[in-house]
């Protein structure tokens, strides 16, 4: 395409095969696709949300309740859409949870946007109405929050429990929740000012097929899932001289691509000496620095283990990158790229022990920095849903001990928000105080679809929690465990007031984005048949790629 002045006038040329669609076509294609991405998480949202089952082009299977992972799962090539993705993604890095809040709201938003639309309301005004409501909402987020004890274990325990329920961690999660709390724990440090500095880079999560998760377990230091090299090694060492290597102990690969004409037996045998002798040159250089332990991340020759076992030293070989890398601060050592630069002052110290039954080692560290948490669940599937949980309640937890400010969930915080910017929404002028009240009704979503969710009629629970809080029951919520309108936060259903403000930003600036736009200028095809099918994302039929198919018949 090429843009060319005739007369005074911009002209565009268009390829044949490039689409243009303008104005409302555009709006109405654009707020179509995002909205199909925010119903595909939407029956996932609280802890009685249904899973979903990606499977990926190679047909391997991702079970799962987590918002995030499952738009990125859904591999879907509409650019809009990935606007929307885009803003889980966000949310997901600024507040560990709350990804499927977020989407749903966006979607939303701009559903009661198209109605807008539709009254002959420019964008512009609900662009700036929303930008408006989106700024109130983190104030009053804000102002209803409660400022917590940040040393209250029982109630960072419930915010824990909140963000896992619904993944995975239902029976076991008074245990996992003590885990997570005491492993945000061991890494927080206050700093000068008195606040709470959560750094989770001295966190580390493994995870093990085989027990069930109640055998979940925090350990000090790290973990290599490995075996020693060799038979005849120690497989334990306390006090012991490490050193993390990034480097093979193997001969140098140009000896070996060094083509060798033997014309008599006894070259052959200086040449394997002189590989041998360069094995155990390399060998001797470890011991020579009192090295007890190596972990190694690339290979171990056959002979140079025979030498080191013959050393004494215990031997590990093609450990992973990130275990050398946590590691490195478990026993604080260097990692060494080329051993025959290692020095004594590039090796860590720390105990090095071995769990027989899991054929792991467990290292830990002189200043123990560092601590590593162990989940355990039967399957991969399980234990990998379970680690999304724990991830997100992880962040949750930090996120709470450093801001220290906490909400009711189970909509509570919603409605009382809904509640509060329709108010507001009295004291705006002209056409955006619409977008502020439509704003407050996407708000209102969250509820709606957590009661849809449980099973209860949507209607009905919204009725009974605004008027729960018309009566200045802040906290009132739905308890989806009993299905009641409630104080959830008695009833412990306690969200961190950072994901709440994110989440409510970033779907109102997603939702703008989208409807700043009135020209679509596509190189390719935008449309192919098949209408209906936006409507059936949820169930996620034919989502890979197939985005685009669904925005047929638009144009
Ligand atoms: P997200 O990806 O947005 O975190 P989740 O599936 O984790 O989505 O659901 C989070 C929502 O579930 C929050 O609104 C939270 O308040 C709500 N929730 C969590 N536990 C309960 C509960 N026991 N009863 C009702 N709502 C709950
Ligand atoms: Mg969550």
């Amino acid at each position: 395409m090429s843009q060319r002045m005739q007369q005074g006038q911009p002209m565009i040329v268009m390829s044949e095969d490039s689409q243009r669609v303008k104005d409302r076509d555009a709006q109405d294609y654009n707020i179509r696709a995002a909205r199909a991405v925010a119903e595909a998480v939407r029956s996932t949202l609280g802890p009685k949300g249904m899973d979903k089952m990606l499977v990926d082009s190679m047909g391997s299977v991702t079970i799962t309740n987590d918002g995030v992972t499952i738009l990125k799962e859904m591999d879907i090539d509409n650019p809009t859409a990935e606007m929307i993705i885009e803003v889980a993604e966000t949310q997901e890095d600024e507040a560990g949870d709350g990804t499927t809040t977020a989407v749903a709201i966006a979607g939303e938003l701009l559903k009661n946007a198209e109605d807008l639309l539709e009254q002959e309301i420019h964008p512009t005004a609900t662009i700036k109405g929303f930008h408006m409501a989106a700024e109130q909402a983190r104030e009053e987020i804000d102002d209803i929050a409660t400022e917590i004890d940040t040393d209250d274990e029982e109630l960072l325990r419930k915010t824990a429990e909140t963000s896992m329920t619904g993944k995975g961690a239902e029976v076991n999660k008074e245990h996992l929740s003590q885990l997570i709390v005491d492993a945000v724990g061991s890494v927080t440090v206050e700093n000068d000012d008195g606040e709470n500095v959560v750094d989770l880079e001295f966190l580390n999560i493994e995870t093990q097929t085989g027990r069930g998760a109640g055998e979940s377990e925090l350990l000090e230091g790290g973990i290599v899932d490995k075996d020693p090299v060799h038979d005849n090694m120690p497989t334990e060492a306390t006090d012991a001289s490490i050193l993390l290597l990034n480097d093979p102990i193997e001969v140098e690969e140009t000896d070996i691509d060094t083509e060798v004409s033997v014309t008599d037996p006894g070259q052959l045998q200086q040449f394997l000496d002189r590989e041998e002798k360069q094995l155990k040159d390399k060998v001797d250089h470890i011991a020579s620095l009192g090295v007890d332990v190596v972990f190694c991340q690339k290979g171990i020759d056959d002979l140079a283990q025979h030498y080191l076992a013959k050393e004494g030293i215990l031997a590990v070989r093609r450990a992973k990158k990130s275990d050398l890398e946590f590691l490195k601060e478990v026993v604080g050592a260097n990692i060494v790229s080329d051993l025959e630069s290692a020095e004594a002052d590039d090796l860590g110290f720390g105990d090095v022990t071995r769990d027989d039954e899991d054929e792991l080692f467990y290292v830990e560290g002189e200043g123990a920095h560092g601590v590593t948490l162990l989940l355990r669940g039967s399957t991969d599937h399980v234990v990998d849903e379970l680690e999304r949980g724990v991830q997100d309640a992880l962040d949750v937890v930090a996120q709470t001990v450093s801001d220290g400010r906490v909400l009711a969930g189970g909509g509570a915080i919603e409605i009382e928000l809904a509640s509060r910017l329709r108010d507001y929404a009295d004291s705006v002028s002209g056409r955006e105080q619409l977008a502020v009240e439509a704003f407050a009704d996407a708000v209102e979503l969250v509820p709606r679809v957590l009661a849809e969710n449980t099973g209860l009629d949507p209607i009905d629970t919204l009725v009974d929690l605004r008027s729960a809080h018309d009566d200045g029951q802040v906290h009132a919520g739905l308890n989806a465990w009993t299905g009641d309108v409630e104080d959830t936060f008695e009833a412990g259903i306690v969200e961190p007031a950072h994901a709440k403000e994110q989440a409510v930003t970033s779907a109102s600036e997603a939702a703008n984005l989208v409807l700043k736009i009135d020209d679509i200028i596509a190189a390719g095809d935008l449309s192919t048949d098949g209408d209906d099918e936006m409507d059936d994302m949820g169930g996620m039929g034919g989502m890979g790629g197939g985005m685009g198919g669904g925005m047929g018949g638009m144009m």
